[in-house]
């Protein structure tokens, strides 16, 4: 050991015997203040802390005069100390009174000090306090000094998380008071209001030994620790082409790098030999990283910053024993659940009763989790604004999905408009309700066929709910992404049955195994893919794996004894493809009947129609299936060009433009020359002014969502389609990227509800 790495370890020493003793919490920090200006040669050291959310007082001192103790008191913002508070950087100044922030209180005495070290105290990547150096002489503290400064700041917090110095009360009160209320803009991904209490989907875990001299000890749980947190990345990245992949995946291959990178790992293991825990070291190299990044103006940089804390979190995590997600966890009654994303099996995952809405700081409107959210009937907003992982865990929040707003602490005015909003809903969902039996017909008499999209046993009660006339599309694959082994064919066979028996005599269209792309099956490991969008998904695995679609085919053939079997196949590319699924499913019904097994009444066998090159060979196709279900979401990624689960690709380009809404007119002219029916079954559909769009240009029968199916219904009673046909003629010759606005407007003038 050589004498610079002997000097932290002394400190660490002194530390530990001050923050181990019985002595009340005020006069360990004394102690510690005293122990920090002896050991660094410093004339002062101070430490801040913060109350009432947003002052910052002084809790003690060694040099300043001591009346300024519980005196002294800043705002955040205001002052050297204040900035620092604000910002979360650290300062090292050689001349303080020459910065323009600089401000003077005489109670402290502290005119004679000219260079000044401040560092913030971080509590779960929050600024708890500020912990001050200053020496009478002009000199710049060194890299070093600053280090030992913030581990020293870090081990403070420990005073704060025992609540013996102040408690949490303290610091949070004064919001009431001064109605201090954080309000987030997101977009709506699954419309619905909640009021509920926050939780994090990867909570961020309290330290809560900093301390250890059993540095062989420590050393072997980072060992571990990396170890497990390689794997846990290995195995999201292998999954996550299939979760989020586009912007998540350059995300996780930074994570790699960077947990890979050997300069961390030693930067780790000479804080654990100062005589740190492991996950005390990890969050010293943490801040440290922090306050650099903080400090550059390189964009890059600063983006990079969170997916630091966040690698730097997980590995925390895995240290402490707590490396699963939220949904593993006693949840509160009400929760509110935050995530940077997440993927549709991981909100599978969570207590349905107890999960009020979803939160996600990126996300996308018509990737799989959001359809997952407007399936089970959870709020969810996304692309909210950074900040959004800050927020405290068991904050009160409010979530106006339907604006797209979130509230936290919501003061009663807010409140109160909140449930005026609920109010309003619940009368609206009324109306809806009231139309449930009344027919989806436009105004001059045409009649629209609206079913529901569906995964879940409960849609099937959401299809009666509404009065919607079947399932158009009854995504299989859902039961198997919540499975943690393959389902047997007897377990799926009763499962389609029991969708099948509570559809009570209504149709229902089952879609054969979608996996792949986003979608995650724990039992099927898969290669890493760059464009798993494109790759290996859907029919494509049922056809190389065929044991599985016939697996399945064999148990929702048993589970159509004697009724009508609606059956189609995910993402067929070409006319081949289809005829060789359709194969598959013959052999399996030949097969059935030679063993002389109870057969579906009738078998109906069509498509969806989701790639665009089958667009061209509708006329080799029509005359051999039954039907063609539009999969929009994914024809209009591949169509474009644009990742549907990519945020910042959402809003690029606008399925309701000329040229999309062309090719769906195309294809409309062509199944209706073949007399074979169609139906859309993406989401486009479901948002009223989609739904208008398609009605303009010959849809007549469309797959929503159940919640969806009372707004469209009632945008449907309340137009005249002829006109909307007539005004849409002219549009799609334009050369604009949106129809959207003109669509809105043809409503706006012609009274339609949208
Ligand atoms: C689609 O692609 O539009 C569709 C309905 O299928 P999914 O959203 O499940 O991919
Ligand atoms: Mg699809």
């Amino acid at each position: 050991m050589t004498p610079r790495q002997n000097a932290p370890r002394r400190l660490m020493r002194e530390l530990h015997q001050i923050m181990a003793s019985t002595d009340e919490a005020e006069v360990r920090l004394n102690n510690v203040v005293h122990l920090v200006a002896s050991n660094m040669e410093a004339e002062v050291c101070s430490a801040y802390f913060i109350r009432d959310r947003d002052i910052l007082e002084l809790f003690a001192t060694e040099g300043l005069k001591l009346e300024a103790v519980h005196n002294t008191r800043l705002q955040v913002g205001e002052g050297l100390v204040g900035l620092v508070a604000s910002t979360g950087a650290s300062l090292n100044l050689s001349n303080a009174q020459e910065h323009p922030k600089f401000v003077y209180r005489p109670e402290t005495g502290e005119e004679s000090y000219k260079s000044m070290m401040a560092v913030p105290i971080l509590r779960t990547g929050k600024v708890v306090g500020v912990l001050v150096l200053q020496n009478q002489a002009s000199r710049h503290y060194l890299e070093e000094e600053e280090e030992a400064l913030q581990t020293v700041a870090m081990v403070l917090a420990e005073l704060v998380v025992s609540g013996d110095l102040i408690t949490a009360q303290e610091q949070s009160d004064g919001d009431a008071e001064r109605g201090v209320v954080t309000r987030f803009v997101g977009t709506v991904f699954a419309e619905g209001l909640a009021e509920g209490v926050v939780v994090m989907h990867e909570p961020r875990v309290e330290i809560i030994q900093h301390l250890s001299e059993d540095y062989d000890y420590q050393r072997g749980r980072l060992v571990k620790g990396f170890k497990k947190l390689l794997c846990q990345i290995d195995e999201i990245m292998s999954a996550e082409d299939i979760l989020h992949h586009g912007e998540h995946r350059e995300i996780l291959d930074v994570y790699k790098l960077f947990a890979l990178d050997k300069g961390w790992r030693a930067k780790i293991e000479r804080a654990i030999e100062t005589g740190l825990t492991a996950e005390a070291a990890v969050q010293k190299i943490q801040i440290e990283n922090r306050s650099k990044m903080i400090k550059t103006d390189d964009p890059y940089f600063k983006e990079r910053l969170s997916d630091l804390d966040d690698l730097a979190n997980r590995l925390i995590r895995h240290l402490m024993g707590k490396a699963g997600t939220a949904a593993s966890k006693e949840l509160p009654q009400n929760a509110v659940v935050i995530a940077r994303n997440m993927g549709p099996a991981e909100l599978l995952e969570y207590d349905r009763e107890k999960l009020k809405a979803v939160l996600l700081q990126e996300g996308s409107q018509s990737s799989h989790v959001s359809i997952v959210a407007r399936a089970l009937g959870i709020p969810m907003l996304g692309k909210l604004e950074e900040g959004l992982l800050d927020i405290d865990e068991g904050e009160e929040i409010i979530v106006h999905g339907l604006d797209g707003e979130i509230f936290i602490a919501p003061p009663p005015e807010i409140l109160e408009t909140y449930r005026d909003a609920i109010a309003a809903r619940v009368t609206l969902l009324a109306r809806y309700d009231d139309m449930r039996d009344k027919p989806a017909i436009t105004k001059d008499g045409v009649k629209i066929e609206l079913v529901v999209n569906g995964g879940l046993a409960m849609d099937i009660e959401g299809m009666h709910r509404t009065g919607a006339a079947g399932v158009g599309l009854f995504r299989t694959e859902f039961q198997f992404m919540i499975s943690k082994t393959l389902p047997r064919v007897r377990a799926q066979a009763q499962f389609y049955k029991s969708i099948i028996d509570s559809a009570r005599n209504k149709p229902v269209t089952f879609r054969t195994l979608d996996i792949g792309g986003d979608k995650e099956v724990s039992f099927l490991k898969r290669d890493h893919e760059e464009n798993p969008a494109l790759g290996w998904r859907a029919i494509r695995i049922g056809l190389d794996r065929p044991a599985l679609l016939r697996y399945q085919l064999r148990a929702l053939i048993t589970a159509a004894a004697d009724t009508t079997l609606r059956i189609m196949f995910p993402m067929i590319t070409n006319v081949e493809e289809f005829k060789l699924a359709k194969a598959i499913l013959e052999k399996e019904l030949s097969r059935h009947q030679r063993n002389k097994r109870p057969m579906p009444k009738d078998i109906k066998v069509g498509t969806m129609l989701e790639v665009p090159s089958l667009v061209w060979q509708l006329d080799e196709l029509l005359p051999l299936v039954d039907f063609v279900s539009i999969g929009s979401n994914d024809l209009m990624q591949f169509f474009y060009a644009c990742d549907r689960e990519n945020p910042k690709m959402s809003n690029r380009y606008d399925t309701l433009s000329p040229s999309s809404l062309g090719m769906l007119r195309f294809i409309v002219e062509k199944c209706s020359a073949g007399n074979v029916p169609l139906t859309l079954c993406g989401e486009i559909g479901g948002e009223k002014v989609g739904a208008l769009a398609l009605l303009a240009i010959g849809f007549r029968r469309l797959s929503i969502a159940p919640a969806a199916v009372g707004p469209v219904k009632m945008m449907i009673n309340s137009l005249n389609l002829s006109d909307v046909e007539r005004f849409s003629d002219k549009l799609l010759s334009l050369s604009d990227p949106s129809l959207r606005s003109n669509f809105e407007a043809f409503a706006r003038d012609n009274d339609v509800s949208i």
